[in-house]
């Protein structure tokens, strides 16, 4: 038998150590399902065709139940349901929060696990980072049901139809990376600022650390409990923002690029081996809204 006896991340007992989802399994299920060849690509091998999404051992079991409460609160309440197109008004509870902390601090674990991004990062920056990890470990093992002092923000993503901004600027692919990917990152700024960055598909989740409750974010912050209505969203995010997001949607075209002539024959082997998940699948929708952009001269 193989041992994965090992110390827990989190809880720091000696403990069988467990595989877990870097993104959460079911996001990784819905992914595939909705897509067109019924796969997901990872982008760091992007040559690989993936049954399941990446899986790392860092948690013991019962802190894993700790993060799998809360995963299944939000697939049921939020996730599932948005993208279903079913969620007209989202009322919430302190497990929004609690979900949201849960992904930024898996987030920072398994970067130091795999001694990703600490020698990018200024040493105030790591300082605050090192604190921000404590605080948050804390937070999510002791099961408070309050609000952490570092902000999270929700921010529902749709297809774009019709840029209004300067569209020249805009990737080819912004409707697939807005709707379709999945993306994690520690995010910093050379103006001294650092947020956790988690795209689930249509919905992204920061979480602040420098500053912890950021301005020029409006209608987006998460509280103890409250309600959004998906029609009547006021919402204001920093033009910085915005460019951010394009920055992933071009480093994801990069990736994109380096997939083999080899596993292009294979993708398109399986897309035309899959014709009758093309038509309605969610890739094709967001495929398509990249089309139509584009046909208006705005790519
Ligand atoms: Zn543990």
């Amino acid at each position: 038998m193989v041992n994965n006896k090992g110390i827990c991340k989190l809880c720091g007992k000696t403990s069988d150590i467990q595989l877990s989802h870097i993104i959460p399994a079911f996001v990784v299920k819905y992914q595939k399902s909705t897509s067109i060849t019924g796969y997901i690509r990872n982008s760091k091998e992007p040559n690989l065709r993936q049954q399941d999404g990446e899986k790392y051992r860092l948690f013991c079991s019962n802190c894993e139940a700790i993060f799998s409460n809360v995963e299944k609160y939000f697939s049921e309440t939020v996730f599932m349901p948005y993208h279903s197109g079913l969620l007209h008004t989202l009322n919430y509870d302190y497990r929004l929060g609690r979900f949201c902390a849960c992904q930024a601090l898996r987030k920072i674990i398994y970067n130091e696990a795999i001694s990703e991004g600490a020698n990018s990062f200024s040493s105030t920056l790591l300082k605050s980072l090192q604190k921000a990890t404590k605080f948050l470990k804390d937070y999510v093992i002791s099961e408070a049901k309050s609000q952490n002092e570092y902000a999270n923000h929700l921010i529902f993503m749709d297809l774009i139809d019709n840029a209004m901004m300067d569209s020249h600027s805009l990737p080819d692919n912004i409707n697939m990376y807005l709707t379709r990917t999945m993306d994690t990152a520690i995010v910093s700024s050379r103006s001294g600022k650092l947020f956790i960055y988690n795209k689930l598909c249509k919905i992204i989740i920061l979480t602040f650390v420098v500053p912890k409750k950021p301005k020029y974010f409006e209608g987006t912050r998460v509280f103890g409990t409250g309600s959004i209505t998906m029609s009547k969203r006021d919402i204001v995010l920093p033009f910085n923002f915005l460019r951010f997001l394009i920055d992933r949607a071009n480093i994801h075209n990069e990736i994109k690029g380096k997939i083999s002539d080899k596993q292009m024959a294979a993708i398109e082997k399986d897309f035309f081996a899959n014709e009758d998940r093309v038509v309605g699948s969610e890739d094709t929708k967001a495929f398509l809204a990249d089309e139509r952009l584009r046909a208006l001269g705005q790519l």
